[in-house]
């Protein structure tokens, strides 16, 4: 018996080593890495420009308080804020933790603007992650059930449903934010068919009623959908914007950017964190988002991300079963017709790490430097996979 709480069904494959998109397992078995540790390691495993930097930062200091002035937090603030447009931002560790930020930060801007009860609009089908708060705000019963009470002050619209949060705006007065993934990750990889419309709209609300957009990019966000974040494939800015797991290539590290308004709703002591923003995280933080930079990251991942929606919409084009395939760079469902969560386990026999969300989505999160060769290996195995799996 594993003396680890039982809290994942896991693969049975324990690996070693890792270099690009590739890892091999203790048994010396080499797999294809579709996944990244989900939407993690954007720069693929041991990019060497990462480890330097890492090996430099670890070397030099991993660790101070955040009541000293932190060199390299500063710096990832610097760059981060200068390629979202956003003003400033909070360090936490994770997805959950970036959002409960946010979720406090709006409950805050509710009171200090004369609402007691403030409440938040989210999405059905929603991800923000498994902590009580974010949890709460999660569109999936299955996830919440035995953990009731949920926290309250959420409610749940349709998602890419302007109509919805119009109807919740007109019989609310205690609204005061939306919190929304441009793209749902969890959800299974759900595209609003016109993201600009969308956002625009939400942002249209939002500035109806003084509420806050709050975009929820901790998968979407850092390259992933072929810009640096998915709402700058539209003209709107938000008022927030969480981010965590592409941002430190596997190192911990959330963050919460706010603009405007919500940029002066924290004051000293009402939010904190003891590893938030330390010195190793934002190291490799920074690090990230410069090789990002240098290798021009983020249109190759919409070059790759076109490629491979092109070759398995091919591949797959005979596959009734197969309702469609979609993306946004490197974002990429497939949905069947059925429950497949059984391909993880073949596509594994074939070396190759995918994962399969909302029961009848395969979700491939492949790293940013993806190269064309493996992008074409990548959807020979899985068509293969897929059509195996449906001739049963
Ligand atoms: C993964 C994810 C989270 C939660 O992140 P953790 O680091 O696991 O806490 C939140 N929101 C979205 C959209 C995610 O994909």
């Amino acid at each position: 018996m594993l003396k680890m709480m039982d809290t994942y069904a896991r693969q049975p494959v324990t690996f070693e080593k890792g270099e690009g998109v590739w890892l091999w397992a203790k048994d010396g078995k080499k797999y294809l890495d579709a996944l990244s540790g989900v939407a993690v390691n954007g720069l693929g495993h041991a990019h060497p420009k990462l480890v330097k930097a890492i090996h430099e930062q670890v070397s030099k200091l991993i660790h101070v308080s955040n009541v000293y002035h932190i060199a390299e937090q500063e710096k990832l603030a610097e760059k981060l804020t200068a390629i979202s447009h956003m003003d400033n931002v909070f360090f936490c560790n994770s997805g959950c933790e970036a959002n409960e930020a946010s979720i406090k930060l709006a409950r805050l801007y509710g009171h200090q603007n004369g609402i007691e009860t403030p409440e938040i609009i989210v999405m059905e089908k929603a991800f923000h992650g498994r902590t009580m708060a974010t949890l709460s705000a999660t569109g999936n019963r299955k996830s919440q059930a035995g953990f009731e009470p949920l926290v309250g002050g959420f409610i749940r619209a349709a998602y890419d449903d302007l109509e919805a949060v119009q109807q919740i705006a007109s019989r609310k007065n205690n609204v005061i934010a939306i919190l929304v993934e441009p793209i749902q990750g969890e959800g299974g990889i759900n595209i609003p068919s016109n993201i600009q419309n969308y956002l625009k709209g939400l942002r249209e609300i939002c500035d109806q009623h003084n509420w806050l957009l709050m975009l929820d990019e901790v998968q979407c966000g850092i390259g992933r959908t072929g810009k640096w974040f998915a709402h700058q494939h539209t003209s709107i800015k938000p008022d927030v914007m969480t981010l965590a797991k592409g941002l430190g290539s596997g190192v911990p590290i959330g963050a919460c950017l706010a603009r405007g308004k919500a940029s002066h709703v924290f004051t000293p002591g009402k939010h904190g964190s003891t590893f938030g923003g330390n010195p190793l995280a934002t190291a490799a933080g920074f690090a990230t988002l410069n090789i990002i930079e240098e290798e021009k990251l983020c249109n190759h991942a919409s070059k790759m991300g076109a490629l491979i929606n092109e070759e398995f919409t091919k591949q797959l084009k005979d596959c009734l079963q197969v309702k469609g395939v979609r993306n946004l760079g490197l974002m990429v469902g497939i949905e069947l017709d059925q429950p497949c969560g059984d391909l993880t386990k073949l596509a594994l026999e074939e070396g190759l790490l995918i994962n399969v969300t909302a029961e009848k989505v395969i979700r491939l999160l492949p790293a940013l430097i993806i190269n064309e060769a493996e992008a074409r290996e990548l959807t020979v195995r899985l068509s293969k996979v897929i059509k195996a799996f449906l001739a049963k």
